[in-house]
């Protein structure tokens, strides 16, 4: 018999291609979402297959699967700045009545619980690089608060469980992640570089674009979080890739990659918008035995093939 897995935001950007994947390793999975930012088209390529079935559901509400399950990914929640700015009370929401709801089922069901959370629990950080042991810098009241205390807090609530309930649970914080089904116009930086470079419009560099990141290639990403879901590991681990670049490089590179004659402006810098960002992962290299392997370069020219399709441009 397949094992049998629940991954809530399932037709989001990152669950739809761990539904593929977990698909793929002839899991039984079950996609459950509420579709507010995901879409159908995401994962309609696995619709009418074995083994596959979608459920329209919110997660804050009380969640019912018929039979077994092994695994719960529970992945629901806005995670783009517009999408969670523009949604602060169902981001709370899903942090946390959505949390409660998936780690009830899996203590019903007996099943291991993955939390996906974020490196925006380190806020704007005060330790460079960040470590799972940095307790971080996030202002509640701020506008990103909204989303960085759901995730503190839907934390909490999965070591809560794990404690007292006895339930196997693990926490995975994720830095940003790209790659194909991603929108492009979520507004995050790499979808909304790629768009105005690929239509020879300005891009839209935020502050002076001396902010960093790391940018994770989707397909690493997912092999991180299958190895963490096997593990015994409770404690949150890192997953992202150390690679780090300045906001304004970042824009140079999509310009070259793209052929792209685009000029670059500088707007305003968002209200709470972290300085600094890299994952330390020597955690997930240990544990997991787990390293990106897909560089920055090679990643981003994997994806540009989606953003020019969605731009019909291929
Ligand atoms: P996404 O918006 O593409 O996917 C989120 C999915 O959750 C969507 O399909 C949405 O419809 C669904 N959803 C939201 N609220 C729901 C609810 N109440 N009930 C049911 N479904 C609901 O975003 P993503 O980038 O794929 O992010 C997925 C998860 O990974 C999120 O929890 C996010 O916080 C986390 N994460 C993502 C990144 C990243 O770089 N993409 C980084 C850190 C953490
Ligand atoms: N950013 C930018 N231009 C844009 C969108 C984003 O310069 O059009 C900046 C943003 O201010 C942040 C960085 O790019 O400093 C990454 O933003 P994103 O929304 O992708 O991720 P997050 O801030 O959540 O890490």
């Amino acid at each position: 018999m397949s094992r049998r897995i629940l991954i809530t935001g399932g037709a989001g950007f990152l669950g739809s291609h761990l539904c593929d994947r977990y698909h793929s390793d002839g899991w039984d999975v079950i996609c459950m979402d509420n579709l507010v930012t995901g879409s159908e088209s995401n994962i309609a390529h696995l619709f009418g297959k074995e083994r596959f079935s979608f459920i329209k559901h919110d997660v804050t509400n009380f969640i019912i699967v018929k039979g077994d399950l092994d695994l719960i990914l529970h992945f629901a929640s806005p995670a783009s700045p517009i999408d969670y700015l523009e949604m602060p009370i169902q981001t709370l929401k899903v942090g946390s009545l959505g949390t409660h709801k998936a780690l009830g089922l899996a203590k019903a069901k007996n099943a291991k619980f993955v939390l996906a959370s974020t490196s925006e629990v380190y806020g704007d950080p005060l330790e460079h690089p960040q470590k799972e042991s940095y307790w971080g810098n996030v202002n509640p009241t701020g506008s990103r608060g909204v989303y960085d205390e759901a995730k503190r807090f839907a934390e909490a609530m999965t070591m809560a469980y794990h404690r007292y309930h006895g339930i196997p649970t693990g926490i995975v914080r994720i830095f940003n992640t790209y790659g194909s089904r991603m929108r492009l116009r979520d507004g995050r930086a790499l979808p909304t570089f790629f768009r105005q470079a690929l239509q020879n419009q300005p891009l839209t560099v935020f502050g002076d674009g001396s902010q960093t990141r790391s940018f994770t290639y989707v397909d690493d990403l997912v092999e991180g979080i299958v190895r963490l879901a096997e593990s015994d590991e409770t404690e949150p681990v890192n997953l992202g890739n150390p690679q780090e670049v300045t906001i304004l490089e970042f824009a140079r590179e999509i310009l070259d990659l793209t052929d792209s004659n685009s000029e670059i402006v500088f707007e305003d810098l968002p209200e709470g918008d972290p300085q600094i960002r890299q994952p330390d992962i020597s955690k997930a290299q240990k544990l997991l035995n787990w390293y990106p392997e897909v560089d920055r370069r090679e990643g981003l020219s994997r994806t540009m093939d989606y953003f020019k399709e969605q731009l019909g441009k291929l």
